[in-house]
């Protein structure tokens, strides 16, 4: 019987990944991953692994999580070191509960190595303090995930205005997203920024406030939307709706500050 890793990948430069990661992942023998993780991760990858991208694909999943759970105690029982490695990190919007709790219910061995969570891979490339005693108390992750197809944003009513928020999964439809923010108390004011593919080579920042947000349009997927007073402690002077790019990082080191 082997033992299952949930490996974080953290958000896609390989510098990123933690030693323990690294090590484990190099040293599968079945590594089953999301789409979001980057060939230059999946580069680590013993050529004698037995690799499956488990992640979705133009919308359209290719295995269901109820087959990811079996295969991960199916694999445990004919390989040692089994590597369910998920981008950001396992237990952040990662659907590892499920996992862990196959897992637990089949009696396999099974260990989490944490990644770096996008909302922080997403702070440092915009230089921010999700927690600046200045402006914020606390920092909340959450998702705009639609549910039923209407944006459920019910955390909006209950947070004040010194909380940092980072929002996964905001979707492309960013006008969508603002006028549910504001419809939910918060104040079109509010500074806000968009990180699309943190720590990649084609990152990209977005700064606004939240009545800008409705005019972005093209930040690619993966991106991270981060709202509160943090994001103007840059001190960037910038008006509603103005975009402003403020840098291209170019991952391995290199970096480029427009
Ligand atoms: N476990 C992951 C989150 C998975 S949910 C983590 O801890 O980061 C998928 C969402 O994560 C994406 O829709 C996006 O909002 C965010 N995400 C993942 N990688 C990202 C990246 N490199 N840059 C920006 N956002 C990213």
């Amino acid at each position: 019987m082997g033992k299952v890793y949930l490996v974080g990948a953290g958000p896609g430069d390989p510098e990123l990944l933690t030693l323990k990661a690294a090590r484990i992942v190099a040293s599968a023998d079945v590594v089953l991953h999301d789409a979001l993780v980057p060939p230059q991760i999946l580069a680590l990858v013993s050529p004698k692994a037995r690799v499956i991208d488990v992640g979705k694909r133009c919308g359209q999943k290719l295995l269901t999580q109820d087959e990811i759970n079996a295969y991960l105690v199916h694999a445990a029982a004919h390989s040692e070191v089994v590597v369910r490695l998920k981008s950001g990190d396992p237990l952040i919007f990662g659907r590892a509960g499920e996992e862990i709790e196959a897992l637990r219910n089949a009696g396999v061995e099974f260990a989490i190595v944490p990644g770096i969570t996008s909302a922080v891979a997403a702070a440092a490339a915009a230089r921010i303090s999700l927690t600046d005693r200045r402006f914020a108390s606390q920092v909340l992750f959450t998702t705009a995930h639609r549910k039923s197809g209407a944006i459920d944003l019910a955390w909006a009513r209950t947070i004040s205005e010194d909380t940092t928020v980072a929002i996964y999964m905001p979707g492309a439809a960013y006008a969508e997203l603002a006028n549910a923010l504001v419809e939910n108390g918060l104040d079109p004011q509010t500074p806000c920024v968009v990180v699309s593919r943190a720590a990649q080579e084609s990152q990209r920042i977005f700064r606004t406030d939240i009545a800008g947000l409705g005019s972005l349009t093209g930040a690619g997927a993966p991106a991270l939307l981060i709202v509160g007073r943090v994001v103007q402690s840059d001190a960037q002077s910038i008006t509603a709706g103005d975009w402003k790019q403020i840098s291209d990082i170019v991952v391995h080191g290199v970096q480029q500050i427009a």
